[in-house]
C-alpha cells in the first residue's frame, strides 16, 4: 500500500523522531502550525479515526498515552490533541494520526 506514514513508521521516508515503541512512533509535522507540533500514529496501518474500533481499541487508548508521554517530554504544560476524520474535517493523510500541538496559546473552536 502507497501510505506516506506506513513509510514513516518503517523508515523508508526520514521524519524527525521524537519517540518510538512496537505500537506507535511520534515525529515532527513537516508544516509546524505550533512551536511544537508533533504527529502520533500507529505503526500498523489504520486509515483514520472512523476505523477505530474494538479490535483495534487498545492501539488508539495506546496512541493517546503515548501523546501524553511526548508532550511531558517536550515540556508542555498546555498542549492539543486533536484528530482529523474525514476530507470535510481537514483530515489529508489516510492513515491514523493525532496532532500533538502547543508551545503557544491555542484557539478554541477550531477552524
Ligand atoms: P491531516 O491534514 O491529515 O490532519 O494531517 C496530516 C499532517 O501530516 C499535516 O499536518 C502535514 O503537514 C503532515 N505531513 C504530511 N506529509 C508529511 C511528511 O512527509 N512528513 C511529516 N513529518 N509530516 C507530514
Ligand atoms: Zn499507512
Amino acid at each position: 500500500m502507497d501510505c506516506i506514514f506506513c513509510k514513516i513508521a518503517n523508515g523508508e521516508i526520514p521524519s524527525q523522531n521524537v519517540y518510538e515503541d512496537d505500537i506507535a512512533c511520534v515525529f515532527r509535522d513537516i508544516a509546524p502550525q505550533a512551536p511544537v507540533h508533533m504527529l502520533v500514529i500507529p505503526k500498523k496501518h489504520i486509515s483514520g479515526p472512523s476505523e477505530i474500533s474494538a479490535e483495534n481499541a487498545g492501539t488508539a487508548g495506546h496512541l493517546m498515552m503515548t501523546a501524553a508521554l511526548a508532550a511531558k517530554r517536550e515540556g508542555l504544560e498546555s498542549f492539543r490533541v486533536v484528530g482529523n476524520s474525514g476530507a470535510d474535517a481537514g483530515q489529508t493523510v489516510d492513515h491514523l494520526h493525532y496532532h500533538i500541538l502547543g508551545g503557544r496559546g491555542l484557539g478554541w473552536p477550531p477552524g
